[in-house]
């Protein structure tokens, strides 16, 4: 009986041994797959990026698909120029792995929001910018070096070179190469991206370039200083505008030069963003006849610029519907 009992306590005692040692293999697998899951996600999570611009979001989108969370700041429902970034903004910018934007003087604005997110990554030279404008080849750059003490901006040559669809190219290249060296686990696919966009681009460029083939060296007048580098690249011409200098409203002196010079070189249109006051313009075209056209500078600035190719494709439009009515 002593012994029976005995063999009895030894089996219990190995069960409970088997037992514990089941409930501590089990939370080791456990806790395993707890830290392999957290490695995944982490490893699953997109890069953050903050673009200063909704046509570079968009860029950043079609580059990086599903590996990128991307946010713009300049609602492209006002000027590009002159944005106050909201305490939401820094926020995102303080914890983006990427800042994209125009570079030069574009967004007087990124110092400040730069400084207040306090991201030293993201400050120029570091490994989370991006200044879109390098290389570049820019349109009037000041042959002397000018001041801002008159208001002036393009102090460093025109910031607007994203309207031009060649550019879109290099825009589109200079992203993928800075995703795959932040990630580069997903070469393979900012690769194929940039491929697929820069084909769709391909198709449609010699289109827009026809399409305003018949209006070769047409004079228009411009809003801002905004539309150089579109105008070179559908071959039209815009030496005149509103603003007597970048980022100065027009003057009553300037209006009246504008007038003249639309009557003189019978202008079929006054081009112009959504966002500058149509006040001006309308009151001219109304004295001279000529047109007011409204043109997206960046992407999201009307429904049917939802992107970028369809951005260009919608002002293109605009402009051959403007010069068809006044040939
Ligand atoms: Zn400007």
């Amino acid at each position: 009986m002593r012994q029976l009992s005995k063999e009895k306590q030894r089996m219990r005692t190995a069960r409970s041994r088997f037992q514990t040692s089941i409930f501590i293999a089990t939370g080791f697998l456990l806790v395993a797959c707890r830290l392999s899951l957290v490695a995944t996600e982490a490893a699953e999570q997109p890069l953050k990026v903050v673009a200063t611009l909704s046509t570079f979001a968009d860029l950043v989108r079609a580059i990086g698909g599903d590996y990128v969370a991307v946010a713009s700041i300049a609602s492209p429902r006002f000027n590009p120029h002159f944005i106050e970034p909201k305490p939401s903004d820094v926020l995102k910018t303080k914890r983006a792995d990427l800042l994209v934007h125009a570079g030069l003087d574009l967004e007087l604005w990124r110092g400040p929001l730069l400084d207040a997110a306090g991201n030293t990554a993201l400050f120029p030279g570091g490994p989370g910018e991006l200044d879109l404008s390098q290389g570049i080849e820019l349109l009037e750059v000041p042959s002397r070096a000018a001041t801002r003490a008159q208001g002036d901006i393009h102090l460093y040559g025109n910031p607007h070179y994203w309207t031009d669809p060649e550019h879109a190219k290099q825009m589109a290249s200079a992203i993928a190469e800075k995703l795959t060296a932040l990630d580069p686990a997903h070469e393979a696919d900012y690769r194929r991206n940039l491929q697929a966009f820069l084909e769709r681009l391909g198709q449609k460029l010699p289109e827009w370039r026809s399409r305003l083939a018949p209006y070769q060296g047409r004079e228009l007048v411009g809003d801002h200083r905004a539309w150089p580098y579109l105008m070179r690249f559908l071959g039209l011409r815009m030496e005149q505008h509103l603003e007597p200098k970048p980022g100065i409203p027009p003057t009553p002196q300037q209006v009246q030069f504008i007038e003249q010079h639309i009557k003189q070189h019978k202008i079929p249109a006054i081009v112009q963003a959504t966002y500058f006051p149509r006040q001006t313009a309308d009151a001219i075209a109304k004295r001279t006849g000529t047109s007011v056209v409204l043109l997206c500078q960046n992407v999201g600035e009307l429904p049917a610029c939802g992107d970028y190719i369809s951005m260009i494709d919608y002002n293109v439009n605009q402009l051959v519907e403007a010069l068809r009515s006044h040939q």
